[in-house]
């Protein structure tokens, strides 16, 4: 077995190990080299306390203190941050989040068991090859997630490692072990403990996994505990022929259809939230959901914001949800309004939504589904092509101009732009500076004869 490590990275453990301090690298990279993926950063663990390895790369190199109390030094190589941490174990975890100490011990083998899966408790040197005490590569092979140790008590040390485990099975399609999984099940709860800002890291991450469908299902009752408004989803029967699944898995199918980018993800996590809450049957039988969109987003809303999401993605994933049942005609006069409405990038990611959900559904008039989706992005790129005009800042005229040609200053100026654009957009005018002005100057004369007649009578 043999791994290609960069050569920053080579060189810190060469020097660290001729100053006497046996050094490898650990943990993440040692996991993604043996997948074959490109990790995103080299660790490196080292026998060396914190002070040691500062002395060995100093004044040399730039040296980072920040992570000194966890046991890491950062060293600066060629531009690049590279992490020595100080093998260790962690001391008890009173408040399930951080261990209250942390003590350096002399072990590689220690060190890799405080480490919380075996496919992340491996380490490697270019010399002496792999050290894998836990059955790391064995689980990696069979795509295997597994606890170092014993499940339920790893997890009662740090609860956020139950959303780890989720990630990390959801990003490389992996099952996870039963007895890890039991765990995760039975202390769940713990989750409470853990900040809003780390479940939402971990979250997005997850949902972007290849694997995430799987774990969607098996794993509903956990991902209840931070997100409790998901419950009512689950098993939901929806009684419509547009689906053939209940609400929970309609809305996992539909997070694995879509691309994996975090606020695509969301959308579909959240676009049925609300619809538990919105069903009607009608006395055929048929169930209904009138409304669900509008009630799905100010869920979302309500949930993005306690885990802490930022405002773009949020407002982002709202958006989505609001409109993502909205009925969008295949006509350049609909697709500019559309585009004037949310812009051409949510619009695009509107079109995606509407894939995914329709994959999700029974195939009862998919293809039809699909077809009408396919002719609406025929004429959005006839749109764009033709530089049609759809928004404010593509109108002939703007606002000085208007000005100039005599509309009152104020609220005024702002009304008769959107006024022009919606009589471009639906084609009852060209885009030509002369036409718009004095289209404005004929909305500005009505208004004053307004105004005129009922001061008459
Ligand atoms: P990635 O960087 O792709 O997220 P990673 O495995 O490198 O994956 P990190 O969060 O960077 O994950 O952590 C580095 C290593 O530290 C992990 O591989 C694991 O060995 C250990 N580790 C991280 N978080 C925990 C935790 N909560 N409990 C136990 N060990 C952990
Ligand atoms: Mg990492």
């Amino acid at each position: 077995m043999h791994i290609e490590l960069p050569r920053a990275a080579r060189l810190l453990m060469e020097r660290l190990e001729q100053k006497g301090f046996e050094a490898w690298i650990v943990g993440g990279c040692v996991r993604d080299c043996l997948l074959g993926r490109t990790p995103h950063d080299f660790d490196i663990c080292t026998a060396a306390k914190p002070a040691q390895t500062i002395s060995c790369f100093e004044p040399e190199f730039h040296v980072i203190k920040t992570g000194l109390q966890h046991g890491t030094v950062t060293v600066v190589v060629d531009g690049e941050p590279f992490e020595i941490t100080t093998y260790r174990v962690d001391g008890a975890y009173s408040d399930g989040r951080h261990p209250d100490e942390v003590s350096f011990v002399t072990d590689l083998r220690e060190d890799l068991s405080r480490r919380d899966f075996t496919i992340n408790a491996m380490a490697y040197h270019p010399v002496r090859g792999l050290a894998d005490y836990f059955g790391g590569a064995e689980d990696l092979a069979a795509g295997m997630v597994r606890c170092v140790g014993d499940p339920a008590k790893r997890f009662g040390e740090d609860a956020l490692r139950i959303l780890r485990a989720l990630r990390f099975a959801a990003t490389f399609d992996f099952a996870v072990e039963a007895r890890t999984a039991q765990a995760m099940h039975a202390e769940r709860q713990r989750l409470r403990e853990i900040s809003a800002e780390r479940i939402q890291m971990e979250l997005r991450r997850f949902l972007c996994g290849p694997g995430v469908f799987d774990q969607l299902v098996s794993f509903a009752d956990v991902l209840c505990v931070p997100v409790p408004e998901i419950a009512p989803m689950i098993g939901f029967a929806q009684r419509n022929p547009h689906h053939r699944y209940d609400v929970w898995t309609h809305t996992a199918a539909s997070v694995q259809a879509i691309r994996p980018v975090p606020e695509l993800r969301l959308t579909m996590l959240l676009h049925d939230i609300g619809k538990p809450a919105s069903f009607s049957l009608d006395k055929r039988g048929v169930g209904h959901f009138y409304g669900h969109p509008a009630r799905s987003a100010a869920l979302a809303a309500q949930i993005l914001r306690r885990l802490k999401f930022d405002n773009a993605t949020a407002k982002t994933v709202e958006t989505l949800v609001l409109h993502h049942d909205d009925a969008v005609e295949p006509k350049p006069r609909q697709v500019k309004r559309w585009l004037g409405r949310v812009g051409e990038t949510v619009f695009r990611q509107m079109l995606e939504v509407r894939r995914a959900d329709i994959a999700a559904q029974s195939d009862w008039r998919r293809a039809e589904k699909f077809r009408r989706i396919d002719q609406v992005e025929a004429v959005l790129a006839e749109v764009l092509a033709e530089g049609q005009c759809y928004c404010l800042k593509d109108l002939a005229v703007n606002g000085v101009d208007l000005m100039k040609a005599g509309v009152p200053q104020g609220k005024q100026i702002g009304e008769t732009l959107n006024r022009l654009l919606a009589l471009v957009v639906d084609g009852e005018l060209p885009n030509e500076r002369e036409a718009l002005l004095c289209a404005a100057q004929g909305f500005a004369g009505g208004a004053a004869r307004t105004d005129g007649r009922e001061a008459r009578s």
